[in-house]
């Protein structure tokens, strides 16, 4: 990616992130974490290799997520959604293998969640989540809280002097799958993934 610093960093409880991290770790991927934490990026990146590895991963017929595998590891690499409006991709920190901002200070310290959303979608059965550094304020039930709402708006609509592709034109070339998961469907119970 060209741009090495996120534009926005969350804490997601939904049932959809955790459902595709959780099937991700069942087929051999990064642990699912308990809450995963989502960061924003520019939608400007170059392939340099393993372009033949890559699938894009859909849970179900109607998702709107597209979320880029790629099958040596599962790692999570990508994902794309409307909302981002072209103009950003968005991350699993804990879905592969992420830049560092500092050599010894962890993401986790250098750019912090600013916020934490879906927490009605908490599952107890996922473990004691850890607990929120940010601000109590911005802990959210949904996301459609005002200035959740409103920070499409403070990217930019375009990207200025991008210097490689987008992700639309990656997934639009390589394989999709569709894996046809209930909405909150717990993956472990499953005995076929
Ligand atoms: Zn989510």
């Amino acid at each position: 990616m060209s741009n090495g610093i996120p534009r926005r960093v969350l804490e997601c409880c939904c049932v959809d992130c955790y459902q595709h991290l959780e099937w991700a770790s069942v087929k051999g991927g990064p642990r699912a974490p308990i809450i995963p934490t989502l960061s924003y990026w520019d939608n400007d990146i170059v392939v340099e290799k393993g372009e033949d590895l890559l699938q894009v991963v859909l849970l179900r017929k109607k998702g709107r997520s597209l979320r880029l595998v790629s099958k040596c590891c599962y790692s999570t690499l990508m994902v794309d959604h409307p909302f981002y409006n072209g103009v950003m991709f968005m991350l699993f920190e804990e879905g592969c293998m992420i830049q560092w901002d500092e050599m010894l200070k962890s993401p986790y310290e250098t750019r912090p969640a600013e916020s934490r959303i879906f927490v009605k979608d908490f599952e107890s059965a996922r473990g004691n989540p850890p607990k929120f550094h940010g601000d109590p304020k911005k802990i959210h039930q949904t996301c459609c809280t005002p200035y959740v709402k409103n920070w499409n708006s403070l990217t930019s609509p375009t990207l200025e002097n991008p210097k490689g592709e987008t992700c639309q034109s990656i997934f639009a070339r390589v394989p999709k799958i569709i894996l046809g998961l209930e909405e909150g469907e717990n993956i472990f119970q499953l005995g076929n993934y």
